[in-house]
């Protein structure tokens, strides 16, 4: 059975599908920064890949040097486009030079060619090269990445490079084997392989360009999620982003019939810090501080930057006499893990107040009890930990040492 179009027809559409895809792209290049330079590429292959297209369905009426010389190279130029843009996003440096080399060597070969038809099968052979070659090539590049980074967007890109290589390689068998026969209007004529490969090569374009934009856009996501949710100068949650890992880290110990307990810290004269040694090496301080607490606090528990020098460790245990041990561990590693530089050493304490599952079931009141001890430890001289409020029916003056749990 025939092929339903005219490889004209195909031709015209696969242009017109190129222009329209590499209009999006353009105008959506901006989306995300990083991103900026391999669109413009996906976008300026889809424009060879188009004008190539159209170039051959003007065939006979436009001039043979253009429609077959410049539309060869236009075509396989646009592979190396496309290739270029999966370098970029995959943060590779600018191979620019090598891509306008490679394009200026086809063009030569193409007019080494001239216009005769009869060496169509040897310029299909070339295209093919170029095209199944390019698309082959990133696949390794993408591979790489998705071992880091396991997204679905990236999964469609492989998918849709390699399927676009094989039949690069199909078509390169198939021309080799059986050639290839060209009408008398100069274009492929006869066999419907050729007819039905030039049709899958219309929609190509399209699938490129949803593939780019799905990766774009996916790293956009994850670049957001990221803002959104972790503190840039410690590298902690945020605030945030805290409340809902903690809840999770709650509802999921409860299930497990585990216990949970709050851990609020707060840096003991850290405005101090700031007037003696300046804003920047207060920043640093802090980085500082929120790395021995990461490191010191159990594998597993969420830590996030409530404040500005204010922080919360959500944290599974067995009893609060186990998460009152993790905390006097922090209080203890902050106290002996001064910030030091090349030029000065930064003496470091904190005040630490701690609740569990005697103070409620919710979050809100976990944090609305430690901070309430966070208040005492400061009252009571900072540096401690604080684990439990004082006995109302004893009198505050005489008691407190014994009814807080002070260190
Ligand atoms: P206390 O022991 O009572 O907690 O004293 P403090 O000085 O730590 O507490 P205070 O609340 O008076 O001051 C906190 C300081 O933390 C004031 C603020 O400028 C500083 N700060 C908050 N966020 C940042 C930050 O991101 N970077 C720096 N360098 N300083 C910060
Ligand atoms: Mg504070
Ligand atoms: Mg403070």
């Amino acid at each position: 059975m025939p092929f339903p179009l005219d490889v004209r027809t195909l031709f015209l559409i696969g242009a017109f599908a190129c222009l329209l895809c590499g209009v999006m792209l353009v105008t959506s290049r901006r989306l995300h920064r990083a991103s900026t330079a391999g669109m413009n590429w996906a976008a300026a292959a889809e424009f060879c890949v188009g004008s190539a297209m159209g170039l051959i369905a003007l065939r006979g009426t436009i001039p043979d040097v253009a429609s077959i010389i410049v539309a060869n190279t236009l075509g396989p130029a646009g592979a190396l486009c496309a290739y270029e843009c999966v370098r970029r996003l995959m943060q590779r440096p600018a191979g620019t030079r090598a891509v306008a080399w490679m394009i200026g060597a086809i063009f030569l070969v193409q007019c080494l060619m001239g216009t005769d038809l009869d060496k169509h099968g040897a310029r299909l052979i070339l295209t093919s090269v170029v095209q199944g070659g390019a698309a082959l090539a990133s696949v390794p590049l993408l591979a790489r990445r998705l071992a880091i980074d396991p997204t679905t967007p990236l999964r469609w890109a492989i998918g849709f490079a390699l399927v676009f290589g094989l039949l690069h390689v199909a078509r390169l068998v198939f021309t080799a084997t059986a050639g290839v026969s060209v009408g008398s209007d100069g274009m492929i004529a006869g066999n419907p392989a050729h007819v039905a490969i030039i049709a899958t090569f219309t929609l190509a374009p399209v699938v490129f360009a949803m593939a780019i934009i799905a990766l774009v856009n996916g790293r956009l996501a994850a670049e957001l999620r990221k803002l959104a949710t972790t503190d840039e100068l410690t590298g902690l949650h945020t605030r945030r982003s805290f409340v809902a890992r903690a809840s999770e880290l709650m509802d999921r110990t409860r299930d497990a019939g585990r216990a949970t307990a709050l851990l609020m810290l707060d840096v003991d004269r850290f405005k101090r810090i700031n007037d003696s040694h300046g804003h920047t090496i207060g920043d640093r301080v802090l980085a500082h501080f929120a790395a021995t607490v990461r490191r010191t606090v159990p594998k597993g528990s969420v830590v996030g930057r409530y404040g500005g020098e204010e922080f919360c460790v959500m944290l599974a245990c067995e009893s609060i006499a186990d998460a009152l041990s993790v905390a006097r561990r922090v209080n203890a590693e902050v106290r002996d893990s001064p910030f030091q530089d090349s030029e000065r050493t930064v003496p470091l304490t904190v005040s630490i107040g701690l609740s569990g599952p005697a103070d409620g079931d919710d979050l809100r009141q976990l944090l609305v009890a430690a901070d309430r001890r966070v208040y005492l430890a400061k009252a009571m001289g900072r540096d401690r930990v604080i684990a439990d409020d004082p006995d109302p029916l004893r009198a505050p003056a005489t008691s407190t040492e014994q009814v807080l749990l002070g260190i």
